[in-house]
């Protein structure tokens, strides 16, 4: 079911090309969401209409959700599903709140400042999935982070539904209704990422899309980064884990099974020092595949190329690799299992031991699920208050205090080649550099 990398002895020199990984190609995707962003850009809302017939399989009269329908999918939200989404929401807001910035003052000279001050964007868009699997959680993971970072104008964009008479899932529009949010649009994949970037009669531009998606709403968000600004790539989700010997493999299994069950090219890689543990965990995955729901996509997940078992000879190794793999979610079922999530560099979230699921983190840990996958993780975070922030820098100098910089500034100046940024300065002090 899942295929085994030997690399005891010594490791190879390109790891990062021999490690399982899904051939995601967002370029060719690139040309496929082309046309479709082109065309909402020049017919806007039609565009978007037809779009939605064509991808997923509904007409919509208008793209903008009711705010009926969001009172409604409240009102009728399952108890037991509205005290989790509560709690989940509680959590998160938590460890955002905890992220907000303060605004630092830097004395450089006397009479001369800068200050960074953290300024919220405007106007977000924000990706709830829902093709193969509903994403109430995406909702809060996105919803919280904009709203703690002080971001003015808030919407929300899922896939029209089918089986909800083209409304995005109710438990979504429950999610956004508790969390405050009214501005909702039944629309998935490119179109969605180009309504919000282009505008439409329905929809006001927004300065920046986040959230998760497949391949098509990665794609736009890259075409279209530089006209808004985009988070990290969040795409097919991935886990590995790094374990040893005393690792669990009934708990190693379950927690692989759990993230190749959101789509076939999931990503579910074991690094491991034991093959004893490699052995156990193969044997645990057919039984606990077969019991669970969605056991064929999860199969087909774990079969893939980009799922695997990699047999390394000790810690040190399994950190080089987990590294260089930079997977979204990586958990660490060894023996000390936070002196070696601490040694790591690269994981979106690090999840220390086996009390620490990425289920938990999915859900309910207070961290945020909208995390960089496709080794983005080295040099990209996951979604936070930050992600919705600029530092301005304010740069407040007396006359006294440019006076002291003015020589360096015209040596600087001419240096490059660009006198008049001298005589700027010296405009200010009758066109001489003051002593
Ligand atoms: P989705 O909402 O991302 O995509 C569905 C949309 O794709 C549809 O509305 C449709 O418009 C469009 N589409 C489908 N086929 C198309 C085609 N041939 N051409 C153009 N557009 C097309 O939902 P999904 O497909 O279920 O994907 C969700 C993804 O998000 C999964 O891969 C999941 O692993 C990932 N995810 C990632 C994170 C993270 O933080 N990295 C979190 C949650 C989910």
């Amino acid at each position: 079911m899942i295929s085994r990398i030997d690399m005891r002895g010594s490791l190879p020199e390109d790891l990062r090309d021999v490690l399982p990984r899904a051939e995601l190609d967002v370029e060719a995707a690139l040309e496929k969401v082309r046309p479709i962003c082109d065309d909402v850009r020049h017919r806007g809302a039609a565009a978007v209409r037809e779009l939605t017939a064509r991808f997923d399989g509904v007409e919509i009269a208008s793209a903008r959700v009711p705010a009926e329908a969001l009172d409604r999918a409240l009102a009728e939200l399952d108890p037991r599903v509205r005290a989790a989404l509560e709690e989940s929401i509680r959590r998160a807001r938590l460890v955002h709140r905890d992220q907000r910035r303060a605004d630092v003052t830097t004395q450089v000279v006397p009479g001369g400042t800068v200050t960074e001050r953290w300024v919220p964007v405007d106007r977000v868009g924000l990706y709830v999935p829902g093709g193969r699997a509903v994403y109430p959680s995406s909702v809060v993971m996105n919803v919280v982070p904009a709203q703690e970072a002080g971001v003015g104008s808030l919407a929300v964009a899922s896939p029209a539904q089918k089986a909800f008479g083209g409304l995005p899932h109710p438990t979504i529009l429950a999610a956004c209704a508790l969390l405050g949010v009214d501005e909702v649009y039944s629309v998935g994949g490119a179109q969605a990422v180009a309504m919000f970037a282009y505008g439409t009669e329905e929809c006001a531009p927004v300065t920046m899309v986040t959230g998760p998606g497949n391949i098509y709403v990665a794609a736009a968000k890259r075409l279209l980064k530089g006209l808004i600004g985009i988070d990290s790539e969040a795409g097919p989700t991935e886990i590995a884990i790094l374990a040893d010997e005393t690792a669990d493999p009934v708990h190693v299994a379950a927690d692989l099974i759990s993230q190749a069950e959101h789509d076939t090219i999931a990503a579910a890689v074991l690094v491991t020092t034991s093959p004893e543990l490699a052995d156990a965990v193969e044997k645990e995955l057919p039984g606990q595949v077969s019991a669970t729901k969605h056991s064929e996509r999860i199969t087909e997940a774990l079969s893939g190329k980009q799922s695997g078992i990699v047999l390394v000879s000790s810690i040190d190794d399994g950190l080089k690799v987990v590294d260089a793999y930079a997977a979204e979610h990586l958990e660490i079922h060894t023996a000390d299992a936070a002196a070696v999530a601490a040694r790591v560099r690269n994981a979106g979230a690090i999840f220390v031991g086996t009390y620490a699921p990425v289920s938990l983190g999915d859900y309910l840990a207070g961290s945020n699920h909208v995390l960089p996958t496709g080794g983005c993780a080295c040099h990209s975070s996951g979604l936070s208050v930050q992600s919705f922030l600029r530092g301005i820098h304010v740069v407040d100098y007396s006359r006294e205090a440019l006076a002291g910089a003015a020589a360096h500034v015209s040596v600087l100046a001419d240096a490059e080649d660009l006198p008049a940024h001298g005589a700027a300065i010296r405009a200010r002090f009758d066109w001489r550099v003051p002593e």
